[in-house]
């Protein structure tokens, strides 16, 4: 491997002020850099505006050659090659989106090595005419960003990245750069075992968003968007932010719902013409206090750094997806909100949702797993933060003071005992099930696959009989979203125990379970007739 000399980071430096024009680098980006440029491997998890974009475009200044980006967000690549070109920087992108006669050329100056930098997608890259041009020329890097679309249990798997691995076999000197905001422990494994990075450094920033304040509550009687609106109408009156919303049509009401009481309501979704999106975006940035409501769709690649808040209508389809969603508030580290209210409808749809998709079996397994720790961390009696955090494997030692539980703690009965028998049916069963048949054992119900597996037998049989069966999944669930247990990683749906599972076992640790209002049942009902 080529190894740049020491001047390395200080070149970068020079790059940072002159090219970029900022003055430090940012947590890890310095480390990071200094990696790339010696020409190691890295991987590196940051948040979403945490600067993974620098990590490798320095490198690519400051190395000799080509660096090339795999992305699988065309309109990201764009915006990216954009800014780059205004920086004086030789970037360009190669994807479906450029004709015959632009991609040649685009070829002829990669081959003379006019060019810093190059985004590809993941499909362009692969093929054999990109791979043998590239094998002709010199290159800095190879940065794939992104990353956990390579995870199946990732929430944006994306087959091609699969074949990624491609790279070390054929480009076995040139440094590889893998970068993801959203990795929990599992994906990370697996981009580190798809893409052969097992010799990479790993970079890991913290996750946590300090100036977001987290609140999640039950739509209850009063019905998400009248909440929605006590929310908006108290604590952002004249502020921009963006309201989420599951369908189409759930989007266009609220927009209309929110105009009508007065507000700067924008609609925006993937049905709508590419022209009306951009007008959308175009006066989200520029006027203050517009709320976008929006499908998933919006987002992505949105930099505004003053959207005070982020609201969901209805459940978001993952921890991660969650976590993504409300990052795009606060991104000036002033103060923001992130605003949840869900109703079980929502749950019901989900779950139809990951029923009738086309994925295998596995596949909507992850899923349902993925949706119960979200219901997990809906539920959860403690510390939103804390639980969020362990989800991508950072423990935070004290509660945050700056979420709904921590500032208005919920209803609580001490679960501990129901937390010790939950934990000890999983640990006694070999930790090869799921909640269900833990269940079957904690209620004593000596059905035949019970019987089968001798479970019958255990002294952890029935001990559960005096709780109902509601009660015990909602303990799985919490325990599971507090981190005490984790699910497998083949996805299907076995619970394991974890190190934090330990001091609740051995009676050190309380585990406090909330208390769910009545109300909501009540309401549920009606609305789901
Ligand atoms: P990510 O890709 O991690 O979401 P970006 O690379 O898009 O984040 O960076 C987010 C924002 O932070 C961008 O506006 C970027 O210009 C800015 N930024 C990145 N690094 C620095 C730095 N060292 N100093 C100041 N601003 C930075
Ligand atoms: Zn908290």
């Amino acid at each position: 491997r080529r190894t740049a000399d020491n001047g390395g980071i200080e070149r970068a430096r020079e790059v940072l002020a002159d090219v970029f024009g900022y003055r430090d680098f940012r947590s890890h980006q310095a480390d990071i850099i200094a990696t790339v440029i010696a020409g190691d491997d890295a991987l590196a998890l940051m948040p979403t505006g945490g600067g993974k974009s620098l990590c490798y475009q320095i490198p690519s200044l400051v190395r000799p050659g080509l660096g090339v980006v795999v992305s699988p967000l065309i309109a990201l690549m764009q915006d990216q090659v954009e800014a780059l070109t205004q920086a004086g920087v030789k970037a360009a992108f190669l994807n479906s989106t450029l004709d015959y006669r632009e991609m040649v050329a685009l070829e002829a100056r990669i081959g003379q090595g006019d060019l810093d930098i190059l985004y590809v997608s993941p499909e362009r890259l692969l093929q054999d005419r990109t791979l043998a041009l590239l094998a002709r020329i010199d290159l800095a890097l190879f940065a794939i960003d992104e990353a956990h679309c390579v995870s199946q249990w990732g929430h944006d798997f994306r087959p091609e990245y699969r074949q990624l691995k491609v790279l070390a076999e054929r480009f076995p000197s040139v440094p590889r750069i893998a970068l993801t905001a959203t990795a929990d422990e599992r994906t990370r494994e697996e981009i580190v075992a798809e893409l052969r990075l097992g010799e990479a450094r790993r970079f890991i920033a913290s996750f946590d968003r300090p100036n977001i304040r987290y609140t999640i509550s039950d739509a209850g009687s009063m019905g998400a968007r009248e909440r929605l609106w006590r929310f908006i109408e108290t604590e952002h009156a004249e502020d921009a932010g963006i309201v989420y919303c599951l369908s189409r049509k759930s989007v266009e009401e609220t927009a209309a719902w929110l105009s009508d009481k007065g507000r700067t309501a924008l609609a925006y979704h993937a049905g709508l013409e590419t022209r009306v999106r951009s007008k959308v975006l175009d006066r989200f940035r520029q006027e203050s206090g517009v709320i976008v409501v929006a499908t998933i769709a919006f987002g992505m690649g949105i930099d505004k750094p003053d959207v005070r808040f982020v609201a969901h209508l209805n459940l978001p389809k993952s921890i991660e997806a969650y976590y993504q969603e409300t990052g795009r508030a606060g991104r000036d580290g002033l103060a923001a909100n992130a605003w949840l209210a869900y109703g079980l409808q929502d749950l019901i749809q989900l779950r139809q949702w990951i029923a009738q998709s086309e994925g295998s079996e596995a596949y909507k397994q992850v899923q349902r797993q993925k949706l119960a720790a979200l219901i997990g961390l809906c539920e959860l009696p403690s510390c939103r933060r804390q639980s969020l955090l362990a989800y991508f494997g950072e423990r935070r030692a004290e509660p945050c003071g700056n979420c709904d539980n921590c500032l208005n703690p919920p209803q609580t009965t001490d679960g501990t005992v129901l937390a010790q028998k939950a934990l000890s049916a999983v640990y006694r069963t070999g930790q090869r099930f799921g909640a269900t048949y833990l269940i079957d054992v904690l209620l004593g119900r000596a059905n035949e696959r019970v019987a089968r597996s001798g479970h019958d037998k255990l002294p952890v049989f029935g001990i559960g009989k005096d709780t109902d069966e509601a009660t015990w999944k909602g303990v799985f669930r919490q325990l599971t979203a507090a981190g005490q247990l984790t699910g497998d990683d083949d996805g299907y749906g076995m619970l394991l125990l974890t190190d934090a599972a330990r001091p609740i076992l051995r009676g050190e640790e309380k585990f406090l379970v909330r208390i769910a209002p009545k109300e909501t049942k009540t309401k549920a009902k009606r609305a789901s007739k």
